[in-house]
């Protein structure tokens, strides 16, 4: 399948249309790309869900829980309306097979429009989903399905609902969403990393010291109790987003930005981390799961008080671990990964620490050491710092830490974009540079399946770390033997 540059017209057609994803991201992502011209001709969002309502009560929905997630800048009432005009609505039960022919009336009526399959429900309907599609005769050779995490609890469960996906849709036509990978600041790294000479030389072993990845979460798991409680932080968060941005900093340069280039070398950084042996899971990883606490001013439960969770779960809210990536660009910078529910601020950030200076003539001031660092924020706020040392001005020759802002986003209003939206708009493009190819996604739970295996079968269970605290106290310990901290500086 070829890469569009110029969007065909088509039809979105989001399976769990009345959904929280469709409501909160999916559909206000596609008013966006409407009110930028993004949905040439006569091209359509068609939600499936089994709720009864009829086209006029859906808008009403749409109104109610879509629209107020779209941002008021750019929110419009005249453009609402004709968007809506766009959008149908198919009452299916996606379980049987004889309903799809109501969504094929429905398609019929556009008959040129590409076909956009948006599977945005639990992960046991992406199977049937795919069969019944194919059994009722609905996927053209341009049509592409985009997949929702989470695709699969381990290597074996992932292989089992890629080959029902993959009994219907070609890989070419796959999109596995990581929605990561849309931020703006992890594409800008691309363009950072690949459009300009002067971070090449330093990108490696001997100039830069240690790659830290955190992404810290406020809430607690809300009513996904027993959703959670059957997943963990690890393969919910690690197996995917994080293990995506590492792969997003550590790849060599690919030979284009075409989708394989990109995912081929995403790939062999997969295949390059360092098994995890049970020897080095119990030494350099850390489970942990949260206690009852304060952050700001509410008191807050455990974890074990939650709704949905058994009063003896063993499930973690908190992993740590280190990894290295044994190629000749990377061979021992130790990679440090961390993520956790009911953490003391929401913050999703890749910090990249260059190495100390080899002689300082400014020891009698600031630390100098390591004190080059690049900050790539994704949450609260999308922003690329350098950190560097500057002379403070008028004084005598006195140091003071500077950042120096590398990201353009405020002045291109970048900020009103979310991610959904411009993996919305590369889905509508038939470019897969951004989406998870099955290879990668194997090779990732090939590395996630020993940490699984071994911390069952040395019983080792989650620390309990405080509501409001940054894990527990082990965490730091996985750098400290290295005397180094996590950077909470900006935190
Ligand atoms: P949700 O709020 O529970 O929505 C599920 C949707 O599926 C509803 O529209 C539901 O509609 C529909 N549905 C369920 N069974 C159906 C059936 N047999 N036939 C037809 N429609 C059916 O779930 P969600 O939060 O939107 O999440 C959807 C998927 O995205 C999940 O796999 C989730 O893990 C993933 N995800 C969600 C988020 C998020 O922020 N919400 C983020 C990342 C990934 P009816 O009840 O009307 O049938």
């Amino acid at each position: 399948m070829s890469e569009h540059s110029d969007p065909q017209p088509f039809d979105l057609v989001i399976f769990g249309g009345t959904g929280d994803l469709a409501m909160r991201k999916l559909v206000p992502a596609l008013y966006n790309i409407y009110k930028n011209g993004g949905m040439p001709g006569e091209s359509r969002l068609i939600a499936v869900a089994r709720t009864d309502l009829d086209v006029a009560a859906f808008h009403d929905l749409m109104a109610s829980d879509a629209q107020p997630h779209v941002h008021p800048d750019l929110f419009d009432a005249d453009t609402w309306a004709t968007f809506i005009s766009r959008v149908d609505f198919v009452r299916i039960d996606l379980m049987d097979g004889a309903s799809y022919a109501a969504l094929g009336e429905c398609l019929d009526k556009q008959p040129g429009n590409t076909r956009l399959y948006y599977l945005s429900t639990g992960p046991r309907l992406f199977g049937p989903i795919c069969n019944h599609l194919s059994a009722n005769g609905l996927i053209k050779s341009d049509s592409r399905v985009a997949v929702e995490k989470p695709l699969g609890h381990d290597r074996a469960s992932a292989n089992e609902i890629n080959d029902l996906i993959a009994a219907a849709f070609n890989e070419t036509q796959i999109f596995r969403i990581d929605h990561y990978l849309g931020k703006e600041p992890v594409q800008n790294l691309i363009a950072l990393r690949f459009g300009n000479s002067l971070f090449e030389p330093l990108w490696r072993r001997g100039r830069i010291r240690d790659v830290q990845i955190t992404v810290a979460e406020e809430l607690g798991i809300g009513r996904r109790g027993e959703f959670y409680d059957r997943t963990g932080a690890l393969r919910d968060m690690v197996q995917n987003h994080l293990l995506q941005l590492l792969c997003i900093i550590a790849m060599e340069p690919p030979i284009s930005v075409d989708g394989d280039s990109i995912r081929d070398e995403k790939l062999k950084v997969l295949r390059s981390l360092k098994p995890m042996t049970p020897e080095r899971v119990v030494n350099n990883t850390v489970r942990g799961q949260y206690v009852g606490g304060t952050l700001g001013e509410a008191e807050l439960p455990g974890y074990l008080d939650e709704n949905g969770v058994p009063a003896d779960s063993q499930t973690e809210t908190f992993v740590a671990l280190k990894t290295t990536i044994e190629n000749w660009r990377w061979a021992g910078v130790p990679f440090y990964l961390r993520t956790g529910k009911r953490m003391q601020t929401k913050v999703s950030e890749i910090v990249i620490t260059f190495d100390s200076l080899p002689h300082s003539i400014f020891s009698d001031q600031i630390a100098s050491n390591s004190v080059n660092r690049l900050v790539i924020q994704l949450q609260p706020v999308e922003s690329i710092k350098l950190h560097i040392l500057s002379k403070k001005p008028g004084d005598a020759l006195t140091l003071k830490p500077v950042m120096l802002d590398l990201d353009l986003s405020q002045s291109y209003n970048a900020n009103y974009i979310n991610a959904y939206q411009r993996l919305l708009v590369d889905l509508i493009a038939g470019k897969q540079a951004l989406f998870m190819r099955r290879d990668e996604q194997d090779a990732a739970w090939a590395w996630i399946d020993p940490i699984i295996e071994t911390w069952r079968a040395h019983g080792v269970a989650p620390k309990p770390y405080r509501v409001g605290s940054w894990g527990p106290a082990a965490s730091g310990g996985l750098l400290g033997r290295r005397g180094l901290s996590w950077h909470e500086e900006t935190l």
